[in-house]
């Protein structure tokens, strides 16, 4: 029977373990859109390419790695397509397709192209590729025909570029493709634990799904704070310390988190206590995770077919779209 539900694609490079940014800034939104939308959830392995194309020798650990956060978080193979992007050719198609209607100037006018080029130093010398990326995940989108994408804030310039794709091809070659809209959470953009604007796998600023108890307690007492504070007794700013963001998006105990503010505004609380009772709420919330997670690195050959039956249903479907994509569009198949 034809699955009638909307359909929605998101996924993650295979540049490492997903984290605590990914959770609440994605992960969570997943796990709820399961229900009503046919979920799409890739591997994008091409997309880890445009960075890490002299890293391979890691992206097999990662994506399974990967995938064993996915499934302990809840994302579930029995009701959504779990893929990896490098097996579904036909988006690496569709992307050489839409690069046709996107013009240089346009994409490098995408934010995260600057950030990247600027954390690698590549100056001018960044890839084709790199300067394809949006194009790429314009692509993965639109292969099939998603409505709904959850993605963090670094992320809403590529899909504003995958509307404008859509509305571009709908307009040269007559109406085919629905504007994707974005799903953004209530934390679309966790900074990460130095400070810096984005928690990143790529810049190791993280708290991992997969961290220890110890080890989060330890990630969390290196915090950067406010800088200002160099002893308890002096007043602290709330607003923007990257301590107390982490707590509004982890600490479920609102009394105990008023007070903890209200005493740092006032110079009477230690960081010691506030990151103490940090890494105890993140600890709280990351702990049913870890358990599944010991539970799956035992089942690693079932992982493996997750993926290789997840790419086989997804490249069957993107080649029917493909076929009436090429079809709309004009192009002669004898
Ligand atoms: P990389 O450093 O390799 O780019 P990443 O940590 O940015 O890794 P991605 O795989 O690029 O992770 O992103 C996966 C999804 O998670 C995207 O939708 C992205 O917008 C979202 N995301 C990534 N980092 C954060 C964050 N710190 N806060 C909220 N959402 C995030
Ligand atoms: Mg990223």
């Amino acid at each position: 029977m034809l699955d009638q539900k909307p359909i929605l694609v998101t996924g993650d490079r295979p540049t490492g373990r997903l984290h605590i940014g990914h959770l609440v800034g994605s992960l969570n939104n997943r796990i709820k859109f399961q229900d009503n939308y046919q979920c799409f959830f890739l591997i994008a392995d091409l997309h880890m390419l445009t960075t890490h194309y002299d890293k391979v020798e890691e992206v097999e650990q990662n994506t399974i790695q990967l995938v064993i956060d996915w499934l302990s978080v809840g994302m579930d193979p029995s009701r959504s397509t779990f893929y990896i992007q490098s097996q579904v050719p036909h988006i690496t198609e569709l992307h050489t397709i839409l690069s046709m209607l996107c013009s240089v100037p346009r994409s490098r006018r995408i934010p995260t192209l600057k950030e990247k080029v600027q954390d690698m130093g590549l100056g001018e010398n960044y890839s084709v590729g790199l300067l394809g990326y949006p194009i790429l995940m314009a692509a993965d989108i639109l292969m099939f025909k998603a409505t709904k994408v959850p993605v963090g804030d670094d992320q809403l310039s590529h899909l504003e570029l995958t509307r404008e794709l859509a509305r571009r091809f709908n307009h040269l070659y007559g109406d085919f493709f629905k504007e994707p809209e974005p799903v953004v959470s209530e934390t679309p953009r966790l900074v990460g634990t130095d400070g810096n604007r984005k928690m990143s796998k790529s810049l190791d600023n993280c708290i991992y799904l997969s961290d220890d108890a110890e080890t989060v307690e330890s990630r969390v007492r290196g915090m950067y704070t406010d800088p200002k504070r160099i002893r308890a007794d002096i007043p602290g700013t709330v607003e923007g310390n990257p301590v107390f963001i982490y707590h509004d998006a982890f600490n479920t105990n609102i009394e105990e988190l008023e007070d903890l503010k209200s005493r740092y505004r006032n110079g009477k609380v230690g960081d010691v206590e506030v990151k103490k009772k940090l890494s105890i709420a993140i600890n709280s919330i990351i702990e049913p995770i870890r358990e599944k997670r010991s539970c799956y690195e035992k089942r690693i050959g079932e992982v493996r077919d997750i993926l290789h039956e997840g790419s086989i249903r997804a490249n069957r479907i993107a080649k029917e779209n493909m076929d009436e994509i090429l079809d709309h569009i004009g192009l002669f198949q004898p």
